[in-house]
């Protein structure tokens, strides 16, 4: 459930972060740059309209302007006039001015003429051809007789004076002017002139012609003055609103808009378009980022040749587990596993062979553990793996019999097949302040106590372990010292001849005296030596000493021991040389002893490093037989020159007929291989019959002597002292 739930959320996470850090932000970007463009191309609308409406109403403007003047021409054209002089004063020609200006009336060229003296009295008034009569303020008002008044009341200025009124609800446009004489050959008759007045109506034809002049759509008058819209409000002379032209708005702005509007639709398209490509393709780089970057977090935690979780991986797991769960829980249990014998594979076959066999046995661990937790590589050839289950404890002892099992049967890889075994290390979730590391520790130490008490064995975590383990690492520290201040000793026990019972070989057994420090022996201290990476030193110390010292006994064969480690490394034989050649001992006279844990993880090594020994005249004897391992398929296979017998099959050969079968068996059996036998730990007499009658050639032991300092034995060895020997 959790599990299909962690990826969900990681996808929503992530489409969130991309919401927020570039969804969002192109949006309002998008957003914000199509507003201002709107924005833009509306303002350019709505100016094109603007503008439109104040040259619009400019034009309408100039139409007024260009009815007055037209009229004020026409004022002008017939009262500056020699015959209008004669015709017009006393005596005033009526069918003169009729055919002159009252037929006008009737044509239409305007609507009304009228004469008036000076004095403002009517003395002609015509109207679309008829006899009007009226005084000028009866039709137009005061406004008239004040326009009027403005023109010049002398002989000789001529001016021209115009305005617009208004009139039974309709427009007129009025013009007037002095009647002057236009040449010296008449002459005003009278001090002050007559005027002629004008008036055009400003009718729909008219209206039309302007608009068309003008390029005024539906130029009309509205009488209602509209101070809204297209409109020019129209005053008369005194100032009055008399209404307004009104006109149709083109509003090309508006027209604009409609024509562009596909187009504003498309452009607001196409930006959406590339956003929308622009927010997609960002979304599959974002993803792809995301996927990398998941990717390397990935490969940080995950062990890249078997593909298992990395240490990394699993102390974080683990930490998680445990942050989750504080204090004591149950359903947690660790293994912590380390191939047996993974590095000879690796060191003979290559590391080629040693990663593939790390597959197959992540491989088959993986398998074993199922969805029962996680497994880990955690070093070179270690592994870890958290077992998380209701029953871990349980759990985690069934899988760890199970690996033990499956790296018991030798593994076939590359036409070669490999024998390894696995250690492990159990530990269980506990009480107490634990961290991930510490469980981890923890498992390693159980582990460590798994290898130590002979490998290929499960181990389940005590506290007690903790103790031994910090114990070794303190006298680990002080052997490290021991070693640089040289206070290690050898001490030699000596072998004698079966028959004879004279001194043939010395045993060289290192020794370190403490102080006042309890003793250590060997049986510990080279163990530890061991684990701790200083075998080499102790060994080399050992060696160089005992051929040293050998140089003293003539005639004596000097046997050391030499530890499976020391034994495994390459250079030994090279090491071997160097040190019989610097102490001058010839290499016939030392007997290395090995046990089988140096041939039992690779004979062929073993062989070849016997051989070279062999080249040197270095004789090897196979230590400790008939203890733990013993095969004689070992014996065979590499080319021993002795074997000495572990105490452990002398101690009961008195007591029990079965242990001196046992014993006289495997002398017969060496003795069929060509191979000498040397009794180790011989304590009483009585053994010594039995022995001999066995067939054993050689016998050590406390009867005939403790191992003793190397003075001791130049004492024994010049007769000065005696051998304890019954
Ligand atoms: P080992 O090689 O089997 O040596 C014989 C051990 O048996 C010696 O113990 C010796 O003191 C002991 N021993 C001899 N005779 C008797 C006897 O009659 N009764 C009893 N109970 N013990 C007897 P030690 O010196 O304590 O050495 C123990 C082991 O430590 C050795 O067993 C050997 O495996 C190892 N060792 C000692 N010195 C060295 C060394 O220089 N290098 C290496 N690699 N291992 C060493
Ligand atoms: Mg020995
Ligand atoms: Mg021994």
């Amino acid at each position: 459930m959790s599990t299909a739930a962690a990826p969900m959320n990681a996808r929503n996470r992530l489409i969130l972060e991309f919401g927020l850090k570039i969804f969002a932000p192109a949006c309002f970007a998008a957003a914000g740059i199509g507003l201002v463009m709107l924005y833009i191309v509306n303002a350019i609308f709505a100016e094109a309209n603007s503008l439109d409406k104040e040259y619009t109403r400019r034009a309408a403007g100039a139409a007024v302007q260009a009815v007055q003047q037209r009229m004020e021409n026409v004022a002008r054209d017939n009262a500056l006039w020699d015959d209008a002089v004669r015709n017009s004063y006393e005596p005033f020609n009526e069918p003169w001015a009729y055919e002159t200006w009252g037929v006008g009336t009737e044509l239409g060229l305007y609507n009304i003429a009228f004469i008036v003296n000076a004095e403002g009295k009517t003395i002609f008034s015509y109207e679309n051809g008829k006899k009007m009569d009226k005084p000028i303020a009866a039709v137009f008002g005061n406004g008239l007789i004040r326009l009027v008044a403005r023109l010049p009341q002398d002989k000789t200025t001529f001016a021209t004076v115009s305005a617009l009124f208004k009139r039974n609800k309709e427009l007129y446009a009025v013009s007037a002017a002095p009647i002057l004489p236009s040449s010296d050959a008449v002459s005003l008759p009278q001090e002050r002139p007559n005027n002629l007045i004008f008036a055009k109506r400003i009718d729909g034809d008219m209206l039309a012609t302007l608009a068309q002049q003008h390029v005024l759509d539906g130029l009309s008058f509205d009488r209602e003055d509209k101070l809204s819209g297209d409109t020019l409000s129209l005053t008369d002379y005194d100032g009055e609103t008399i209404g307004a032209l009104t006109w149709t708005s083109r509003r090309p702005g508006d027209i604009a808009r409609l024509k562009y509007d596909d187009i504003i639709k498309i452009m607001i398209g196409t930006i959406l378009a590339v956003m929308g490509t622009l927010v997609y393709f960002s979304w599959r780089n974002f993803e792809e980022a995301n996927a990398s970057k998941q990717n390397a977090l990935e490969s940080s935690l995950r062990d890249e040749l078997t593909g298992l979780a990395n240490r990394r991986k699993i102390i974080s797991k683990l930490t998680e587990t445990l942050e989750r769960h504080p204090g004591p829980i149950g359903g947690l249990s660790i293994i912590y596993a380390d191939l047996d014998g993974f590095k000879n594979v690796n060191d003979t076959h290559g590391h080629e062979a040693g990663d593939e066999l790390l597959r197959a046995a992540a491989k088959g661990f993986r398998r074993i553990v199922g969805d029962r937790g996680m497994v880990a590589r955690v070093g070179g050839d270690e592994f870890a793996i958290i077992v998380q289950t209701p029953d871990a404890a349980a759990a985690a002892r069934e899988i760890a019999a199970a690996m033990i099992e499956l790296l018991s049967v030798p593994m076939t890889f590359a036409n070669h097949v490999a024998s390894l075994g696995v250690s492990i290390g159990l530990v269980d979730s506990f009480d107490g302040p634990a961290d991930a590391e510490e469980m981890l520790r923890r498992a390693d130490i159980a582990m460590y106590v798994a290898k130590s008490g002979g490998r290929h064995r499960a181990c389940v975590f005590a506290p007690q372990m903790d103790s031994t383990r910090d114990e070794a690492r303190l006298i680990a520290d002080e052997l490290r010292d021991a070693l640089v201040t040289g206070s290690l000793d050898v001490v030699y026990q000596p072998i004698v001849d079966a028959a004879s019972l004279e001194i043939v070989s010395l045993e060289a057994l290192v020794r370190w005296p403490r102080g006042h420090a309890r003793i250590i022996g060997p049986d510990v201290f080279i163990p530890i030596a061991e684990e701790h990476g200083l075998i080499g030193d102790v060994g080399r110390f050992v060696l160089e000493k005992a051929c040293r010292e050998a140089a003293d006994w003539p005639d004596m064969q000097i046997c050391v021991n030499i530890s499976p480690l020391q034994f495994k490394n390459t250079g030994f034989p090279a090491e071997v040389e160097s040190i019989l050649e610097q102490s001058g001992l010839d290499g016939s006279r030392l007997e290395l002893e090995v046990t089988e844990s140096s041939i039992i993880e690779n004979t062929e090594r073993a062989a070849a490093a016997i051989r070279k020994l062999h080249d040197m005249k270095v004789r090897i004897s196979l230590d400790d037989f008939g203890s733990g391992f013993s095969s004689i398929g070992h014996l065979r296979a590499l080319r021993f020159d002795r074997v000495k017998l572990d105490r452990s099959l002398i101690k009961e050969v008195l007591t029990s007929p079965q242990a001196l079968l046992l014993l006289r068996a495997t002398i017969t059996m060496a003795e069929a291989l060509g191979l000498p036998t040397t009794a180790e730990g011989i304590e009483r007499e009585e053994e010594i019959p039995l022995l001999r009658l066995a067939g054993c050639h050689q016998f050590q032991g406390y009867l005939f002597s403790k191992p003793v300092p190397a003075a001791a034995i130049t004492e024994v060895l010049l007769g000065r002292q005696e051998l304890k020997v019954a």
